[in-house]
């Protein structure tokens, strides 16, 4: 059975990384691996990758800014630019595009196992604020499919 398109559009949506600047904007959701785990693609880039493969592979190719500090940390791959868990690290999970930013090593070492809240409240609002934006354009577009023409009802499907 096939899902409704909005069904597919929030999947990718919840699947793509909510900041909406680069270089997570170059980040595309593109399906579910072999081992069950969501794959990406980078802009201009014909690789599948995880979660952090694509955030680095993005960087290189874009660079991008420091989440916490807003330090631009250039194109290169430096040791300056790190990845950091929104969220701490926990063992067997984590490692979600959603929980990924790019970080310089100052703050990241600063930020160490708090959480984002704990961190900064200031980024922790900026990042809400940036999910809740994709959430509404998702909505908006179930509304308008919703205001739509509704197709046919198959005889498998009940009444909800
Ligand atoms: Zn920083």
């Amino acid at each position: 059975m096939n899902e409704p398109g909005w069904l597919d559009d929030l999947k990718g949506l919840l699947a793509a990384h909510p900041l909406a600047e680069r270089p997570y904007d170059k980040i595309a959701f593109v399906g579910i691996g072999p081992h069950g785990g969501p794959l990406y693609r980078v802009d201009g880039d014909a690789s599948r990758l995880n979660a952090r493969n694509a955030l680095r592979r993005a960087f290189e190719r874009f660079g991008g800014k420091c989440f916490y500090c807003d330090r631009t940390m250039g194109g290169d791959p430096k040791p300056s630019c790190t990845l950091d868990h929104l969220s701490p690290r926990k063992p067997g999970g984590g490692d979600v595009l959603y929980n990924l930013v790019l970080a310089c090593i100052h703050c990241n070492q600063r930020k160490g196992r708090d959480e984002l809240v704990q961190f900064s409240a200031k980024r922790a609002q900026a990042y809400l604020h940036s999910l809740a934006d994709r959430l509404t354009r998702c909505l908006d577009t179930v509304s308008r499919d919703a205001a739509g023409p509704r197709p046919a009802r198959r005889p498998d499907q009940a009444a909800l």
